[in-house]
């Protein structure tokens, strides 16, 4: 029998990649790898539900279930780590030794989270009540201490940071969010969008801090963690008395494994181009791990979405099989925090100019990015029909008036100028 297609990371878009392979040529075998021990899973629910419901299992989580895969035809091994690529052999070799041939290859790592680097991080890498949460494994062992009244600690203020912190302050554990920039979500989103999630949080009982540096932490005898040191705004060293921390700073691409193999990579992603091969043309990449162009951006951007995860898998899958969908879409992306549903579209990275449609105190707000006059990014909260005709607007590099767009008279769908 003729070596499978591989594809090594098994999660959002290794499991499409081998859906879409085996879809698209059924007669090819598709082994997926994956070093996680349980089959694909959804992440997004573990910031937004999961650790909130101690009685939600892993079921519900799976992208597809074991029938699913054997149905398509697809061998799944979880537990297995690639130590290595062979790409003269055509060959891969795993941490447990065993080597496998492959025909065709595709690489889906992922990312891991950003690791805290303060004076005792090491020993609060050790700590049973310091978390990460990336894996299912890691919500797995936080879950048991997300108990009423515990009191947490959330080290930056993103996306996910705010997600836990929402989730923690409604099961009733009494919430601080510690944020080195001087406001929110700063990398990603405009100063009125900051303001409005600062606000919201706060009134729902979250302590929210900005400007703070983290200094370092203080540990019990038995090595549970037992204080955050931070350094206020003024430069005053203080201390707060935790009973358990979460780290959400971020994350780094796993491109170790291709770097190793000598595809070329930036720090930033494993390079590919809009059919996601990489400098390899005969090996595929796809998802958090590849930074790829995104039509209207300089350069590459790695895009960490679920989306854009299982769009470059199809892309890949796709150019496996020797047919061509280019990887093209406006990014997108979603938060849920609370009753609120935070839709994104595009990149906002380079505007110059900023436009607010609605009023951030009825909780139903556009946040609208502009280049030049042409419209490259929009932030929509609960309000899905101007992120769906933002997406498109996007796409299309419609240019559109930015006093019209915060003008509420002006009817949205006839703003765009062409
Ligand atoms: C808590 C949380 C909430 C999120 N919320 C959202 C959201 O609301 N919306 C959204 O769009 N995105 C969200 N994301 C991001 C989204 O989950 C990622 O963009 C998505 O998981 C990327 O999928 P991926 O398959 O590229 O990589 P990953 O999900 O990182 O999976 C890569 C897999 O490859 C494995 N792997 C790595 N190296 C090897 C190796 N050498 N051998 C074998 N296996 C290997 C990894 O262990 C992992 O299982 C969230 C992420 C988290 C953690």
């Amino acid at each position: 029998m003729s070596d499978p297609r591989i594809v090594v990371g098994a999660s959002h878009a290794g499991s499409e990649l081998a859906a879409k392979l085996r879809q698209l040529d059924p007669t090819t075998p598709v082994l997926l790898l994956g070093d996680e021990p349980v089959l694909p899973y959804q992440r997004p629910p573990l910031s937004k539900s999961w650790l909130g419901d101690p009685s939600a299992g892993i079921d519900p989580l799976l992208i597809r279930n074991a029938a699913a895969y054997a149905a398509a035809g697809i061998e799944t091994r979880t537990g297995s780590r690639v130590a290595r690529i062979d790409r003269d052999r055509r060959r891969l070799q795993l941490d447990s030794g065993e080597s496998l041939g492959y025909s065709q290859l595709a690489i889906a790592t992922g990312a891991r989270a950003r690791r805290l680097a303060l004076p005792g991080s090491e020993q609060a890498d050790r700590a049973p009540n310091f978390h990460y949460v990336r894996t299912l494994a890691d919500a797995e062992r936080l879950r048991p201490q997300f108990t009423r009244g515990a009191r947490l600690a959330i080290v930056g203020g993103g996306y996910i940071g705010l997600e836990l912190a929402a989730l923690a302050v409604r099961a009733g554990l009494q919430v601080t969010v510690f944020e080195a920039q001087p406001r929110v979500l700063a990398r990603v989103t405009a100063p009125a969008m900051s303001a409005f999630y600062e606000k919201v949080h706060r009134a729902a009982g979250v302590d929210v801090r900005t400007g703070v540096q983290l200094a370092g932490f203080e540990f019990d005898s038995d090595r549970r963690l037992r204080s955050v040191l931070w350094q206020d705004p003024g430069g005053a060293l203080r201390s707060s008395d935790v009973d358990l921390v979460i780290a959400g700073i971020g994350v780094e691409p796993n491109i170790e494994l291709a770097q190793a193999a000598g595809l070329v990579c930036t720090p930033d992603g494993l390079q590919v181009d809009a059919h996601c091969r990489t400098s390899d043309p005969s090996i595929v990449a796809a998802g958090d791990c590849t930074s790829r162009p995104v039509p209207g951006q300089p350069g590459t951007v790695r895009v960490e979405s679920v989306p854009n995860a299982v769009e470059q898998a199809r892309s890949a899958a796709a150019t496996l099989c020797g047919l061509a969908q280019p990887c093209v879409s406006v990014p997108w992306f979603w938060s849920d925090q609370y009753d609120l549903k935070l839709q994104m579209a595009g990149l906002s990275r380079g505007h110059d100019e900023v436009a607010v449609r609605g009023d951030p105190e009825t909780r139903a707000f556009t946040t609208f990015y502009l280049k030049q006059g042409v419209l490259i990014a929009a932030d929509a909260v609960n309000r899905p029909a101007d992120f769906m005709l933002a997406r498109k607007w996007i796409a299309a590099g419609a240019r559109v008036d930015g006093r019209m767009l915060s003008d509420p008279v002006a009817e949205l769908k006839g703003l765009a100028i062409a």
